[in-house]
């Protein structure tokens, strides 16, 4: 089957070696699969998901059972005491929007002790002007940089909060950056340490990527917000648009004023008839992040052999499902994404070239053969071409298309003479 989808038996020979050797790191990210999926099961049976919260609604949405549970569930799974889930908050950077908008006030300040945040946030927060920007509003901002070699730099942080500090933000993935991805752990005592110098201030975590890699989620460690997309892990790939937050009732309250008007907040929404794909996508999550994770840990191990830069490293810990290679140059990162592009099961007979970008100094190449637009859950490649000439890649709705995807990459890499195979 390999050779008729066009891997060659070389390829196919170095992949299996490399797979063989990753038993106890499989069987690892199955146990967190399987405690996951025990974990969302128990939110749904909880909270009596039935078919009735399947129905479709429309106009205002009043009194939608499917919405109302929905969230129930998210709240349930993680840890908080409500949650806002909505086809009406349309990606990530819109539920981080709409959280930190909703909790900040004029005069406020935010801020990052984790250095520079994911590149779309950079306009929502006003570091780089922008209408409509939090900076507009008159909050202000801070940024804390992470010491040499990405630990906290605490002497750093408290001295950076002060009477305005209302609300810390923390992103749980590295994104675009060359920073480590914090573990749930991490970020739990960056909580504490901050709650400590401040007792009120308001935590909260980007957790786009991060969702079901571990056994705890940052709401399980102190967040006051946990907030992400529904195109990324927790939509398991059917959720066809929308965001989440999860966090104290006090807080969500206020992000469902901000996300519809002040009065109508939580009450109002409807679902538009995508409640099944909601649900039934939260049911797969887990599972879905377990083969994107092996799909990560493959490809790190693969390329690591090989001789190429990989971060995380093959034989590390993973807090999200974020891989990058460092590939060295523009020709192996334009093979490597048309190697995955092949392998899609949509739009598989396109080939990404780099092309200029809106947002982007340098030319960006992109490999996205998905079935949503834009998801990333899915499998989907892409980095600007520039040194260090690393792709990022991500997502696999099954660890066969993962493999496939990677075993791909390498063959054109191979068939482009840009990489040897070992004898
Ligand atoms: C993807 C991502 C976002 C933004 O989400 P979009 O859905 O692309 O708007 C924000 N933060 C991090 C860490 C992300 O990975």
């Amino acid at each position: 089957m390999y050779r008729q989808l066009g891997v060659s038996a070389a390829v196919y020979g170095f992949g299996a070696e490399v797979e063989a050797a990753l038993a106890p790191r499989f069987a690892g990210i199955d146990r967190v699969a399987d405690y996951n999926q025990g974990k969302v099961l128990h939110a749904m049976q909880t909270h009596r998901v039935g078919a009735a919260c399947f129905a479709a609604t429309t106009g205002y949405g009043y009194d939608d059972v499917g919405r109302g549970t929905l969230e129930k569930v998210y709240a349930a799974a993680f840890h908080t005491e409500a949650a806002l889930v909505r086809p009406q908050i349309t990606c990530g950077t819109h539920a981080l929007a709409v959280a930190l908008s909703a909790n900040l006030r004029p005069g406020d300040e935010l801020l990052s002790p984790v250095g520079r945040p994911y590149d779309t946030l950079e306009e929502v927060i006003g570091i780089r002007p922008s209408q409509c920007s939090l900076k507009e509003y008159g909050v202000t901002y801070r940024q804390v940089d992470l010491l040499d070699g990405g630990a906290f730099d605490y002497e750093g942080v408290r001295a950076a909060i002060g009477e305005r500090t209302r609300l810390i933000t923390i992103q749980r993935s590295k994104g675009y950056a060359t920073r480590p991805s914090f573990s749930v752990a991490q970020i739990g005592e960056l909580i504490a340490f901050c709650k400590r110098c401040k007792p009120d201030v308001l935590c909260m975590v980007d957790n786009c990527y991060g969702e079901f890699v571990e056994l705890e989620e940052p709401s399980d460690v102190g967040a006051d917000m946990v907030v992400g997309s529904l195109i990324k892990n927790p939509g398991g790939g059917l959720a066809p648009i929308g965001g989440y937050i999860c966090g104290t009732r006090a807080c969500v309250e206020r992000c469902a004023y901000r996300l519809s008007a002040p009065g109508l907040g939580q009450e109002v929404g409807a679902n538009l008839g995508l409640m099944p794909s909601l649900f039934q996508g939260f049911f797969l999550a887990p599972t879905v992040v377990a083969g994107a994770l092996k799909g990560a840990v493959f490809a790190a191990n693969l390329y690591e052999r090989l001789g190429f830069p990989v971060v995380p490293g093959g034989a590390e810990d993973r807090h999200d499902i974020i891989q990058a290679v460092e590939l060295g140059s523009e020709a192996a990162m334009v093979a490597f994404c048309q190697g995955i592009q092949a392998a899609a099961p949509v739009d598989s007979f396109a080939t990404p070239y780099p092309w200029a970008m809106p947002g982007y100094d340098d030319p960006v190449i992109m490999a996205a053969g998905a079935f949503i637009q834009g998801s990333s859950i899915e499998l989907s490649a892409d980095g600007p071409i520039r040194p260090p000439y690393a792709v990022y890649f991500q997502g696999g709705l099954t660890w066969y298309h993962a493999k496939l995807g990677i075993l791909m990459s390498l063959q054109k890499l191979c068939d482009a003479g840009l990489v040897t195979l070992p004898q």
